[in-house]
């Protein structure tokens, strides 16, 4: 493809996208896709010759959009959201024509230091204390697996990745069940071993209990184990539990424990100083990550890590061939020390663009509204004699069930439920997800899509008590 048939084809895709993001309204929210009827759309085997772009294009539009899960719908409230805007999908246009590889300074100064720089934008925005230093993973969960790695080596002197772990003290971990699977994973992968990894008891909000976590701690200092790493979360996946930081931090900080802070979802939100109580006690947080990916209207790939003492990270990472010195080394940064892939894309970029073009005021805003809307949902499920809210609200996650008149036994509730979330998703106007509070079967109804507006909101309230109005006896045995 030359340049200049790059040109018209850029052109119309430009038209395309927005028009995709005026119309995705239109489209189903869940992918209607059965499994393998993708798959069979595309030739087993790749053309020899070139094709046409006009005919990839078609194909792109007649085959592949049906098999896709449309998140950037304003009636996506599943899991949590992954939401895009304009400003972010054009800088992604930039970082991808520029196609640079970021992992030094020297391979591109700019793309280190704007790192720098927006990271701590986003510092200040949200409230974070001074002295955090930031760094853009890919990924929360590789964010917790640098600091389950950092805190390894801490705790063993540095000498995990010298020797490996055998013979060393056990290290143990902590965290309660609300918290998201890529702690367990993360533990898995640093070597610490599942069995090693305690669950916190919690309280009636889901949140961790400080008092049985100091019991655990010096029952294992006593058993000859080394406590090693507490993960909090702030805004936890199932229902959005907070954990209180100040007094897990004190405890941590008395018997010398890494403390890492996953707050994945919920860090966005503290660009509003009325979300930031949750923040109390940070100070003791020895590092931190939260996705601006999931709500702060940045495409996928970008998630926030800070880490008080970046030292301790880089020895932890560290690898230095000859062919990756250069004569900077130790006035400026290499983010490839930073985290598990050496390559590393231009990821600030799209930060920048997102931040200048909205305004703090004008994040604010949208964030602001996602969290007022979903009280307003709250109030309407408190207010229903067939419904009833599972969880507390947390801030834009709303988790309930349906309880009709005359419904008897958990099971029974919980199948259905369960058969409501399956209706709700075939029918394709509106997309929620589940989760297990306990032993009960709930539905979370998370808002913070760029493109909602109260009135999808409302909509969905509206499918829900359509489809649970439908629903038969006979579908939920
Ligand atoms: C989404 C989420 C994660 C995982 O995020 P990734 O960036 O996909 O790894 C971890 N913790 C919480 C609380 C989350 O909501």
């Amino acid at each position: 493809m030359t340049p200049e048939e790059f040109r018209t084809h850029a052109h119309k895709m430009v038209d395309w996208v927005a028009d995709y993001m005026t119309g995705v309204e239109s489209y189903p929210v869940r992918s209607r896709a059965r499994p393998g009827e993708s798959a069979a759309k595309l030739p087993a085997a790749p053309p020899i010759d070139g094709e046409p772009m006009a005919a990839i294009f078609d194909d792109f539009k007649r085959d592949v959009l049906p098999g896709m899960t449309h998140w950037q719908h304003p009636s996506f409230f599943a899991y949590f959201t992954a939401n895009s805007s304009p400003p972010s999908v054009l800088a992604e246009m930039l970082t991808a024509t520029l196609g640079a590889q970021c992992m030094l300074w020297q391979t591109s100064p700019m793309a280190t230091e704007m790192e720098t720089v927006v990271l701590d934008w986003l510092r200040q925005m949200t409230g974070l204390p001074d002295g955090l230093h930031g760094v853009i993973q890919d990924s929360a969960s590789s964010a917790i697996l640098c600091a389950i790695l950092t805190a390894r080596e801490r705790a063993t002197g540095w000498r995990g990745n010298e020797a490996g772990l055998r013979g060393l003290e056990k290290l143990t971990a902590y965290t309660s069940g609300e918290t998201h699977t890529s702690t367990e994973k993360g533990i898995k992968i640093a070597g610490l071993g599942v069995e090693n990894l305690r669950k916190l008891p919690v309280d009636s909000h889901f949140a961790v209990m400080p008092d049985a976590l100091e019991r655990m701690i010096v029952a294992d200092i006593q058993a000859g184990f080394r406590p090693t790493i507490v993960v909090a979360s702030l805004g936890a996946t199932g229902v959005g539990a907070v954990d209180p930081l100040r007094a897990i931090g004190e405890i941590c900080q008395r018997h010398g424990v890494f403390l890492h802070v996953d707050a994945a979802w919920a860090g966005s939100a503290w660009i509003l100083p009325e979300t930031r109580w949750m923040l109390e006690g940070i100070e003791f947080a020895d590092s931190l990550v939260f996705n601006p990916h999931k709500w702060l209207f940045t495409n996928f790939d970008c998630a926030a890590h800070y880490v008080k003492d970046p030292e301790d990270l880089i020895r932890t990472l560290t690898i230095l061939p000859e062919y990756l010195k250069s004569p900077e080394q130790g006035q400026v940064i290499d983010y490839r020390d930073w985290s598990v892939p050496l390559g590393r894309r231009f990821r600030a970029l799209k930060l920048w663009f997102v931040i200048r073009s909205y305004g703090v005021s004008g994040l604010q805003e949208m964030v602001r509204r996602h969290i007022a809307w979903a009280a307003d949902l709250e109030s309407w499920i408190a207010a229903d004699a067939e419904f009833e809210l599972v969880a507390p609200r947390s801030l834009a996650l709303v988790t309930f069930r349906y309880r009709p008149a005359g419904a008897v036994g958990e099971d029974a509730l919980n199948r259905l439920n369960a058969a409501l979330v399956a209706r709700i998703n075939d029918d394709g106007r509106i997309y929620l997800t589940q989760t297990l509070v306990g032993e009960t079967y709930a539905i979370r109804f998370n808002i913070g899509q760029t493109w909602t507006e109260r009135r999808h909101v409302e909509a969905g309230w509206a499918v829900v008590k359509d489809l649970a109005g439908r629903i038969s006896d006979q579908e939920t045995v």
